[in-house]
């Protein structure tokens, strides 16, 4: 069946190269009916698969794609037109352009905790692009999935893009197949393996992975924005968010002041106790109780190696309930020190000059994002400069993902590529070099054999002069 559906994508995709532009708009515009048609449907979904509180569904998952298809639309033309290229001086006779192609038929297979946006948003790019699709989304949010895959087949035939649910083992299955490109959305670790079976076919990939996204707090810095932006950004989803602040290291003088912000904000947001917080319709339940685990059996490693826990630290099973977690003085090398923590655990870590806080970042993977808070023009410019990360906020936190201009995404070990705005549609499409000469070119016989003197004497020149 997979291979039927492969087959036929990979004819319509030749097809679809030759579909106009305003085809493509098209297709937009009824996925982005279809998705304000189900607007109540995907809050509700969202809500059934984790708790999600419907005004983070409206801000993170239908939102942003709805703002992608718009500018997307509005863009498209611009991108997607045969760029010129200048004439050089050695194929002066001749025209160059860049034509946009679509890859083919795409492979975009999604995580769990933001399932809906990070299904739809790499699908516009590959539709703008003129592609065919085969989405996988996470088989940790049923509900949603079988949204999504409702509303591609109210919007699309199967062979343009069509869904195809299961978990690791129908990715493996997908993954056989040649594709023109797979883009994949999740952890650095399975990320490895989808690179290494795209290098079987040589399909092309855009990997958006994961990490620790580290967060500097300054003594320059407005402490009680920095803790509001940051409690916000740390807690939306419950955590569950791939550019969440993983932890904060903050300048010893204003260590305390920031702690007792954050505390406060916490509360501001989700409750004063930890089942005010646990009943808040405001706050996230975890993706399931295997992760509930995972995120519990931190916190118990944390404390074995002698953390403090500074704030919460509550843990329901039964409810996939895990309280905002401060923890202070934590071993480096605990668990929550060394993995992605991708829940409401956040370790904060006191420094005393800011270049102990840049060793501290460089010591580890470069990360997807790197945060940070300060009004010292010197220190920002001295983190920019010495650090390598995916993307940066100065003086906010997670919101670059928001902006089309900027392209979104990892460096080595968080990823490989970008999308977002035109970011997405290069992710799709191959940019052709197209030469075409005109009658003049035949004065390129002047360097072609036999190498006479005469002609040799030529080719010095171009040499020479590096015409
Ligand atoms: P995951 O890597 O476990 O799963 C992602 C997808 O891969 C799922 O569709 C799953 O079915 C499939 N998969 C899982 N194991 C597989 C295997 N062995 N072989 C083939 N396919 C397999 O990720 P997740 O738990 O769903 O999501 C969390 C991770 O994703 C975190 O690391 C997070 O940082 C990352 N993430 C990154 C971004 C980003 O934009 N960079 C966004 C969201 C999440």
């Amino acid at each position: 069946m997979l291979e039927q559906i492969f087959l036929h994508q990979k004819q319509h995709s030749l097809r679809l190269r030759k579909e106009s532009l305003a085809a493509r708009v098209e297709f937009l515009t009824t996925l982005e009916r279809s998705i304000e048609n189900n607007t109540e449907n995907i809050v509700a979904a969202l809500k059934q698969d984790f708790k999600k509180p419907e005004a983070e569904t409206l801000l993170t998952e239908i939102y942003p794609v709805l703002k992608e298809i718009q500018y997307v639309k509005k863009k498209l033309k611009r991108w997607a037109r045969p760029e010129k290229v200048a004439r050089s001086l050695m194929l002066a006779t001749a025209k160059s352009y860049i034509y946009k192609e679509p890859r083919g038929v795409c492979l975009i297979i999604g995580p769990w905790n933001y399932p809906f946006q990070l299904m739809i948003t790499p699908l516009i790019s590959a539709l703008a692009a003129g592609n065919c699709a085969i989405l996988k989304p996470s088989e940790f949010t049923n509900h949603t999935s079988r949204l999504i895959a409702k509303i591609i087949h109210d919007c699309f035939s199967e062979n343009h893009v069509t869904v195809i649910q299961g978990g690791a083992e129908t990715t493996q299955e997908l993954l056989k197949f040649p594709f023109d490109h797979i883009f994949f959305t999740g952890s650095t670790r399975v990320g490895k393996i989808v690179m290494e079976a795209a290098s079987r076919h040589l399909s092309s990939v855009t990997l958006e992975l994961g990490g620790k996204s580290p967060t500097i707090v300054d003594s320059s810095a407005n402490i009680e924005i920095a803790a509001e932006k940051i409690a916000w950004a740390k807690f939306v989803n419950a955590s569950q968010t791939c550019i969440a602040p993983d932890y904060i290291l903050v300048e010893q003088q204003v260590y305390e002041r920031f702690k007792m912000a954050l505390i406060k904000k916490i509360k501001d947001f989700y409750g004063h106790s930890s089942l005010e917080q646990k009943n808040s319709p405001d706050y996230a339940q975890i993706i399931s109780t295997q992760h509930t685990l995972r995120l519990k059996s931190l916190i118990e490693d944390a404390v074995k190696r002698n953390a403090e826990i500074g704030y919460g630290g509550d843990v329901d099973q039964e409810q996939r309930f895990v309280s905002p977690t401060l923890l202070e003085k934590v071993d480096l090398n605990s668990d929550v020190m060394k993995e992605e923590i991708f829940g409401p655990l956040l370790p904060l870590i006191s420094f005393q000059n800011l270049n102990e806080a840049i060793h501290f970042i460089n010591e580890r993977p470069k990360p997807l994002a790197l945060y940070m808070y300060s009004h010292s023009r010197l220190n920002i410019d001295e983190v920019l400069q010495s650090t390598s990360a995916g993307g940066v906020c100065i003086n906010d936190s997670v919101i670059h993902f928001s902006h089309h201009g900027l392209p979104f995404g990892g460096v080595q070990e968080s990823g490989l590529g970008s999308y977002h705005g035109v970011y997405g549609f290069k992710a799709f499409s191959h940019e052709k070099p197209v030469l075409i000469q005109s009658a003049w070119g035949k004065f390129m016989r002047l360097v072609y054999p036999p190498y006479t003197s005469f002609k040799i004497d030529i080719i010095r020149k171009l040499v020479r002069w590096k015409i």
